[in-house]
């Protein structure tokens, strides 16, 4: 139907993007399509639209020369080819009528560039002028143009770059690697609910610290959660050393995705220590300490939310409570602590129970078999 129309326009159309993309990798994720048309993508949408009779309503966006609606569960999204240029401190771009090269050049990878003809002519070929093919097979995230002008045009494609290679398992090519940690602090012009679009999807891979580690080694970390940031490093005060609690943290984020698709509880892993860096002090009795790093974190929770525009409601609300209750069922499982009443303690967590428990056996690591052998046995896990 999409081919007659464009036909009938006398507009050369294509499937572009990651349709195409996870088409290829036989990744079968994707609930939306795009088609790039050489012409109006709305009229084409309109056309398409007219002749199929089970279509949801046609949503328009004129502003934008893009129209989409719902088929069978199925997003198709229509877009005119364009080109695209960029004012230094906007990623608002400059949209001029383009050919499907300039279409393609304006795309953030070279797999996010592969075009498949829907016309007469050359109907189901693949339009590769980047080598995306190859990047796919080579497990590469490269970008179209020199990567300084990609990443400074649109600073949020240095999250989507890293969303990528952590969804995907690519690796990013090393200009493009180098160039992100150049224009990392441009992040700062990108709305804060686009980043924490890429982030949670970072969050919700298969090992999150993949993604994290290249944020923070990208050096975007910084700019995005400064407060994980600071817990990273070990100090020694008189022999004594505490364990780094950046990279405790992303273990416990592991530990704990394949046990929940519960993007909150992967969050409360994420902030469980945030109230560490603040409370860390060296007592020369106990050595050191995070003395009420939980009530201290639960607070940070909110000025984090706030901050990054994630919901407030329940969410926060969640988030909070796992962080306070964090450590409470860790101490029960010290040998000295065995009273009832700190047993009792954990009620508190009411129907959110079975989320701080699965936090807490995250939590406890590896390394510390002992501690883990009694939380099994306290918590018949
Ligand atoms: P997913 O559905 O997994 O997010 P996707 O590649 O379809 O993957 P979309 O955000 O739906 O991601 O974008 C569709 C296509 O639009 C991309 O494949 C890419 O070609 C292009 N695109 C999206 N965002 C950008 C961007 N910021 N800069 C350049 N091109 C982009």
């Amino acid at each position: 139907i999409i081919s007659q129309s464009a036909k009938e326009l006398g507009q050369e159309t294509y499937v572009v993007g990651g349709f195409v993309r996870d088409f290829l990798l036989k990744r079968d994720s994707k609930k939306d399509i795009d088609f790039v048309t050489v012409g109006s993508g709305i009229e084409l949408a309109e056309k398409v639209h007219s002749k199929i009779t089970d279509a949801s309503k046609l949503s328009v966006f004129k502003r934008f020369g893009t129209a989409n609606f719902k088929w069978e569960g199925i997003d198709l999204e229509f877009v005119g080819a364009r080109r695209e240029s960029y004012a230094e401190d906007s990623r608002k771009p400059f949209v001029e009528d383009g050919s499907l090269e300039d279409d393609q050049k304006r795309r953030d990878f070279t797999i996010n560039a592969l075009a498949i003809s829907l016309n007469e002519e050359n109907y189901g070929e693949l339009i590769d002028p980047f080598d995306g093919i190859g990047d796919l097979e080579r497990k590469i995230i490269r970008t179209p143009l020199e990567p300084d002008v990609t990443y400074s045009d649109d600073p949020l494609r240095m999250m989507r770059a890293i969303r990528f290679a952590a969804q995907l398992g690519f690796e990013i090519e090393e200009n493009s690697f180098q160039s992100i940690q150049k224009n990392a602090s441009r992040i700062d012009i990108v709305s804060k609910e686009r980043v924490m679009d890429e982030f949670q999807k970072i969050m919700m891979t298969e090992k999150p610290s993949t993604g994290l580690k290249l944020l923070d080694d990208a050096g975007l970390m910084q700019f995005i959660l400064p407060e994980l940031v600071a817990l990273r490093g070990v100090e020694e005060v008189e022999g004594q050393t505490h364990k780094d609690n950046f990279y405790h943290t992303l273990e416990v984020v592991d530990n704990i995705a394949p046990n929940t698709e519960n993007i909150w509880l992967r969050w409360a892993a994420l902030l469980h220590d945030i109230g560490k860096a603040p409370t860390k002090r060296y007592d020369k009795k106990i050595g050191w300490t995070f003395h009420s790093h939980e009530f201290v974190g639960s607070k940070m929770v909110f000025k984090l939310f706030k901050r990054l525009k994630l919901p407030l409601g329940h969410p926060l609300k969640f988030v909070q409570k796992i962080v306070l209750l964090s450590s409470r069922p860790i101490a029960l499982v010290d040998e000295n602590v065995t009273d009832a009443a700190l047993r009792r303690l954990l009620f508190d967590a009411g129907e959110d129970f079975d989320d701080l428990i699965t936090l807490c056996k995250a939590d406890i690591t590896t390394k510390n078999e002992r501690k883990q052998r009694r939380f099994k046995q306290n918590f018949s896990l």
